[in-house]
Formats: structure tokens, C-alpha cells, sequence
């Protein structure tokens, strides 16, 4: 039996060893945060916290894969998967054997910064996490949009409720993956036995109810589920990008069912948490305010707070050029701007007139449309995918609101605004050109 971390560590050393010396100092960062999660004959497992991470341990591949032959005396070849991705692909297989609780123990209270965008949200979820299973808070639903710490929430009630009280039976899910599940059990005549396991949870935390939407026999297996545990006095927590009552297509009584107990939101983030967020997150990197000008955090945190895993990025890519371009000197404000000179996946500072007029010109011109045929009734299928990415695109750089979106395209209700806004945040997670598409499309207003 090896144990990982050590067989990591001294990984680490070899690789460090193929490096050049400046390539080695930048690589730091993306090691000691990544972990070796899997090993045997033929095949290793690193786990990174962000996609940033994973393309710049992709491109030293070989060198990782050359020292652990070094290291075991034999061809292991290495993976390297993003957090999220490795709990999609791997853990869900472990559920069904073993129900393991799939908590990430990284996410707790303490690390989650409170501000008045969120600080109703972390209150009831502190609340509920001390008395699971009280009628008046079952379910606890947090709704808001992506990137705000819902998630985080989730894993920190239950590793909270884990710490505190050794008998409760927890586990997180996605309902993605209850989705994916279900659909598994159906077919091979499990579904019994997988509805067993989940009721006999003393706690269920469902992250992004949302994708329930639309698939009505695995609604129906979640509201038996639901009310088997809720009538047990079983603690059910869920998270959405919207308050329930607003999801589409899931059934009217599981709609009733989520709304029973207390929903809370989580809004975009405000200024000075922002700052504070930096601040963790500077510490975290054991860097404190003294190696960066405070105006460069002002920047960041105005420029990228509509959510707060844009900050992380940020703040990742001026730690990456600062490591490579200034090499340790303090950062200060030129630095940052250079830094993101280019970086147009990031929310557009230069560009200070932009508009949801400069942006609907922009993929009117990119899809050859007049900006009248964006913003019109039409559904022909290029107008319609050429109205969603610039909605989509107005929600990103503009921070604007879905209602505002929607009044500017034309009068559409903000649901409509929200579901054209799903669809590209799928198609950009599923599909490289999409991407690319984006991508093309905002450096023609950035
Ligand atoms: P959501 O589920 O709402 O899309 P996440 O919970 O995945 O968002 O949050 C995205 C990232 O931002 C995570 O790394 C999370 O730890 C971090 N984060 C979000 N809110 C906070 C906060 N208030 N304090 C510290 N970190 C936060
Ligand atoms: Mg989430």
C-alpha cells in the first residue's frame, strides 16, 4: 500500500528535478495545490482545483509520467482532472457501492467570507446545520446565481453537521448526479435499492435542483424520496440558480414540497466582500497584502466580482504572470493591467462605454445580422443561438440583471433571459467551439 501524499511529495522533488528553474518556480503553485488521489499499476490520478491549473499540469505531462516510472520502477500513466470533473466522473461510482458522504472537507464555515450579499444565506445554513431536521427549515433551499458560494455552503453544512454530531449519516449529491443515478438503476433494475440508500440518510444535501427540470420520472422518484425522508425527520438541503417556484418543468408538487420550509438567496457580491475574498484568497497562497498594492486589489475586486470564481481566476492569472513577468516583485497596478491586456475570457475593463448596444452590434456583425433581427421575435435557428450568446455576454460583462437583459432584447420576460443564458453556459462547458465562438466574439468589443 502506498500512501499518496508521500508517493506525492517525492513526485514532486523528481519533478522538480526536470524543470528548469524558472519553469520550476511557477510550477510550484500548481503542485503543492493539486493532490494525488488514485494510484495503482497503470494509472495515477492528480486532482487540481481549476481548469487553469489542469492545462498547465497537462503541459508537463510527460514529465510527470517520466518521473513516476522513476519513482515506482514502472509505467504509470497520469490524469490530471479538475475537481469538479473528478467527482462527476469517479465519485459517483463510489455512491452506489459505498455510500460516501462525497464531502469536500476544504469547504467549511469559517472559510466562507460573509458580506451583506450573503450573509442570510451562511445564517441559515449555520442555523440549520446546528438542528437538522426541524420542520420549520425542511428543506433549506439557497438559491442564487452561479459562482456565489452555494455550493461551498452545501459542503460546509455538511461538514459541519459530520463534525459535530459522529451518527448522522450525510451525503451530498448533485442532482445531476441523482439524475444520472436513477437513470442507471432503472435499467438495471436497482432503483429499489438505490432509493433505500438515499433514504436512509439522516441528512441529504442536493446541490443544483435546477437540472431536475424536464425529466419527470426522475422527479417523481425524487418526490418519494423527499417525502420519505421529510416525514422521518430527515434534514434535506438543496441549492438553485433560482428560487424553486421559478424552475421549469418539474412537477407543481415538487415545486409546493421545496418551497415548504425557507428559501434564502445569495445576490452578486458587493464591493468590500470582494475585497475581503481577495484577501483570504491572498493568504491562502501564503501571500499577504504587503507583496500587492491595495489598488490592485480595488481593481480586481471591481472589475472581476460579478461572481466569485471570476475573482479566483483573476487572481490566479496576476499570481501566474506575476511569478513569470515581474518575478516576485511587489504587483502593483501596471502589472494587473498587463496581465489582463488580452485576457478576454475576463470580464472587459477597457472598454468603459460598453453597452448591451456595443455587445448586440458586436454578434449581430459576427453572425452577420442586423441588430434589429437579434432583438426581433424571430426563431430562425441562427437568430435565435445569435440572440443567446449576446444575452449571455451581457450578463457576464455587464453584470446586468436577467430583467434588464430581457428589456433590452426586445421586452422577453427574465426567465426566458435565464434559460438562453443555461444554454450557452452548457454549450460552452460541453463545446470547444462555443469557446471559441465567445471568445472571437469578445474581442471585438473588448
Ligand atoms: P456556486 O455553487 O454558487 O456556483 P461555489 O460554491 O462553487 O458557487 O463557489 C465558487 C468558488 O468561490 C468556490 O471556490 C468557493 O469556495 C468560492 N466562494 C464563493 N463564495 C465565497 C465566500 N463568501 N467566501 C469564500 N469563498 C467563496
Ligand atoms: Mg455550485
Amino acid at each position: 500500500m502506498y500512501s499518496l501524499n508521500i508517493v506525492y511529495k517525492q513526485l514532486k522533488d523528481k519533478i522538480y528535478e526536470k524543470l528548469n528553474e524558472n519553469k520550476k518556480s511557477s510550477y510550484i503553485a500548481f503542485f503543492d495545490d493539486s493532490e494525488l488521489v488514485q494510484l495503482d499499476e497503470k494509472e495515477a490520478i492528480i486532482v487540481t482545483p481549476y481548469f487553469f491549473y489542469k492545462t498547465m499540469l497537462s503541459d508537463v505531462i510527460s514529465e510527470i509520467n517520466d518521473s513516476f516510472s522513476d519513482l515506482l520502477n514502472q509505467n504509470v500513466s497520469c490524469v490530471i482532472e479538475t475537481t469538479d470533473d473528478y467527482r462527476k466522473k469517479y465519485i459517483i461510482d463510489a455512491i452506489t457501492k459505498d455510500l460516501s458522504d462525497n464531502l469536500l472537507p476544504e469547504f467549511s464555515f469559517d472559510n466562507f467570507i460573509e458580506g451583506p450579499s450573503n450573509k442570510e444565506a451562511k445564517m441559515a445554513a449555520l442555523t440549520c446545520a446546528m438542528r437538522p431536521g426541524e420542520k420549520v427549515f425542511n428543506p433549506l433551499v439557497i438559491y442564487g446565481d452561479s459562482g456565489l458560494g452555494k455550493t461551498h455552503l452545501l459542503h460546509a453544512i455538511g461538514n459541519y453537521i459530520k463534525q459535530n454530531d459522529y451518527d448522522k449519516k450525510i451525503l451530498y449529491i448533485t442532482s445531476l448526479d441523482f439524475v444520472k443515478e436513477v437513470g442507471t438503476s432503472l435499467r438495471d433494475n436497482t432503483i429499489e435499492e438505490y432509493k433505500n440508500q438515499l433514504n436512509s440518510v439522516d441528512v441529504l444535501l442536493v446541490d443544483d435542483i435546477q437540472f431536475l427540470s424536464g425529466k419527470q420520472k426522475t422527479n417523481e422518484i425524487f418526490f418519494t424520496i423527499y417525502n420519505e425522508l421529510f416525514n422521518n425527520r430527515k434534514q434535506v438541503f438543496l441549492t438553485s440558480d433560482r428560487p424553486p417556484i421559478q424552475i421549469k418543468d418539474i412537477e407543481d408538487r415538487l415545486k409546493t414540497r421545496f418551497s415548504q420550509g425557507l428559501s434564502v438567496t445569495i445576490s452578486s457580491l458587493e464591493f468590500e466582500t470582494a475585497v475581503k475574498i481577495l484577501e483570504l484568497k491572498l493568504k491562502n497562497h501564503n501571500l499577504d497584502t504587503n507583496g500587492i498594492d491595495c489598488d490592485v486589489i480595488s481593481f480586481i475586486a471591481k472589475n472581476f466580482s460579478s461572481d466569485v470564481r471570476n475573482l479566483e481566476g483573476a487572481l490566479n492569472r496576476l499570481l501566474f504572470y506575476s511569478i513569470n513577468f515581474s518575478k516576485g516583485q511587489k504587483i502593483d497596478l501596471p502589472l494587473a493591467l498587463e496581465a489582463f491586456k488580452d485576457k478576454l475570457e475576463y470580464v472587459s475593463y477597457g472598454n468603459k462605454d460598453l453597452s448591451s448596444k456595443v455587445i448586440i452590434k458586436a454578434v449581430a456583425d459576427y453572425y452577420s445580422l442586423t441588430e434589429k433581427q437579434l432583438v426581433s421575435r424571430s426563431r430562425t435557428k441562427n437568430i435565435t443561438t445569435a440572440r443567446h450568446v449576446a444575452m449571455y455576454l451581457c450578463r457576464i460583462h455587464l453584470d446586468h440583471s436577467y430583467e434588464k437583459i430581457g428589456n433590452d432584447f426586445g421586452g422577453r420576460d427574465h426567465t426566458t433571459v435565464i434559460s438562453a443564458f443555461d444554454k450557452i453556459e452548457k454549450l460552452l462547458k460541453e463545446n470547444e467551439i462555443y469557446r471559441k465562438i465567445i471568445s472571437d466574439i469578445e474581442k471585438m468589443f473588448t
